[in-house]
């Protein structure tokens, strides 16, 4: 479970904000959930496990924290997941699209199946499209806004993962530019963020490696395990009216990975 130092009233970073975070019930999102939540926001946790988000939300304060059971592939969960927070909370200012799944390992791609493919893309690009396309919708009435989505260091770099994990987490970028383009008319930021390796379920079950070799930054910082914590920091800013210059960017949280893997030196 996340661990954050209490933030005083005079400290919270969200006070008065709505924030619906799909996969919120495990991992970065469980995390994020928790820090936002910390920061003084309202937080809504969208996710298909449902005895977990309902457990996160009982460990947090039940006034301001609640569940719904959403597939974030169907376009009336997510609707509905949206109308949720407008309907309890009044409002929506926060979007993090982070519900994902790794897929199957099977690094040559004469191994994976239509189906294989399509299902990775379908939750992680499909899903943050549909969660994107509603946050829109309450948004742009309100003049107002931050939509994020849970990318990964294989939004920009090929072979770390599978074929249909890697061009999903390249689509979010694309579908974060887009719209970050088109909304900010409205006074909606749209950004990503996109971590290296953490230790979550997701890379457990994927990796499936019994030491945290994998989880260590391979970079030129020291080399630390990254946790969902230092990944929903970054949410945290993207979230907070700190940000409120910053659009159309990848806050990328890696150490330094993979600048140090794509130079010359
Ligand atoms: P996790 O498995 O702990 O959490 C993912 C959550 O998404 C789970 O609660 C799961 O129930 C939920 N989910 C899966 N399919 C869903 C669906 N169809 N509808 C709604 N919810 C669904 O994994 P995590 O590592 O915390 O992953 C969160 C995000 O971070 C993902 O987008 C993942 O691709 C990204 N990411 C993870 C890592 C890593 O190493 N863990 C690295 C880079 C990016």
């Amino acid at each position: 479970m996340a661990s954050f130092s209490s933030v005083s009233a005079a400290a919270r970073r969200l006070e008065g904000k709505v924030a619906l975070i799909t996969g919120g019930a495990s991992g970065i999102g469980e995390s994020t959930a928790r820090l936002f939540s910390k920061h003084g926001a309202k937080v809504v946790i969208a996710d298909i496990q449902d005895d977990l988000g309902h457990s996160v939300c009982k460990d947090l304060n039940s006034q301001s924290t609640s569940f719904v059971h959403c597939d974030v592939t169907k376009e009336t969960d997510i609707g509905n997941a949206v109308n949720h927070a407008v309907s309890k909370y009044g409002k929506l200012d926060i979007m993090l699209n982070n519900a994902g799944i790794a897929g199957v390992a099977k690094p040559n791609i004469l191994d994976n199946t239509k189906a294989e493919f399509e299902q990775v893309v379908n939750v992680n690009l499909v899903g943050a499209f549909l969660g994107t396309k509603h946050a829109a919708r309450v948004m742009i009435p309100a003049r107002n806004g931050s939509i994020i989505t849970t990318g990964s260091v294989c939004s920009t770099i090929g072979g770390a993962a599978t074929h249909a994990y890697t061009s999903s987490k390249h689509g979010v970028l694309g579908l974060m530019r887009n719209t970050a383009v088109e909304l900010g008319q409205f006074g909606i930021r749209v950004n990503c963020v996109s971590p290296y390796v953490v230790a979550t379920p997701l890379s457990k079950d994927f990796f499936k490696l019994d030491d945290d070799e994998i989880y260590r930054v391979y970079s030129n910082l020291k080399g630390e395990v990254l946790k969902p914590e230092d990944v929903a920091e970054a949410a945290l800013y993207l979230g907070s009216d700190e940000s409120k210059y910053v659009s159309g960017h990848n806050l990328v949280v890696d150490g330094g990975f993979t600048i140090v893997n794509s130079g010359l030196c």
